[in-house]
């Protein structure tokens, strides 16, 4: 597992040349949020950067409830039991496993591994606003339908889940990038993920923190216009 550091924000990543996984600490005064349970060999290194850091883990965010965000998470809630569990109110159906799509949302079908076996039940169910600790709760549907980022009020850190993915280059869900399809094939929605993109883009964030790559802490604004851009220019030319 490697361990990168920005401010009050660690990132912590399994497989990070090849197919990178994130998971995110959020370091307040007294505690640490983890912000996504990546894989479920996980556990171990999540608990050792947090004893590194010498506070309790005391909030467990998930951005989306895709199988490598929420991986270990029921080990880590087993470990953690006052741990709180926060997910958006949407993908917590995907966390117990439901693919259901809702009457109102665009009828395409959910795409990546919606887990099967969760047994944690959420303890909060996230709405657009929610304040936890110094993290301000963002709606960013698309690449799930229950997508959400969180912008860390004092650095202006935007933890994004897969809204965007930095490796290889940064792209908006949805944009196959060759070398890194794999959160592009998991997208369900590539209208909705770029109007998230763009509202996210609209933030002005200091530091892009994705799901998957690297934080980008230069310019992160203009790397995402960019990915707008293509986004764009893909969806004009009927791509889906
Ligand atoms: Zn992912």
């Amino acid at each position: 597992m490697r361990v990168t550091q920005n401010g009050n924000l660690l990132q912590l990543t399994w497989f990070p040349h090849f197919f990178p996984v994130n998971c995110y600490l959020v370091i307040e005064d007294n505690e640490l949020t983890l912000i996504d349970a990546a894989m479920p060999f996980s556990v171990k290194g999540i608990v050792a950067a947090a004893a590194k850091l010498q506070k309790p883990i005391t909030r467990i965010i998930l951005t989306h409830a895709h199988g490598d965000h929420v991986g270990a998470l029921d080990e880590l809630k087993r470990q953690l039991p006052a741990a709180k569990v926060y997910i958006s109110e949407r993908d917590a159906d995907l966390l117990r496993g439901d693919r259901t799509l809702r009457a109102d949302e665009p009828q395409m079908p959910l795409k990546g591994s919606v887990p099967k076996n969760i047994t944690t039940v959420p303890d909060v169910l996230l709405q657009e606003g929610g304040l936890i600790g110094s993290l301000q709760a963002i709606s960013t549907p698309g690449h799930t339908p229950g997508s959400m980022s969180f912008m860390d009020q004092r650095s202006r850190a935007l933890i994004a889940g897969d809204a965007y993915q930095t490796f290889r280059v940064t792209a908006v869900a949805g944009t196959i990038v060759p070398l890194f399809p794999f959160p592009a094939m998991a997208t369900w929605h590539k209208e909705s993920a770029l109007a998230s993109a763009l509202k996210l883009a609209e933030l002005s964030p200091a530091v892009l923190a994705a799901g998957h790559g690297n934080m980008l802490t230069e310019e992160p604004v203009q790397a995402m216009k960019l990915a707008i851009r293509q986004a764009q220019n893909s969806l004009n030319k009927g791509g889906r």
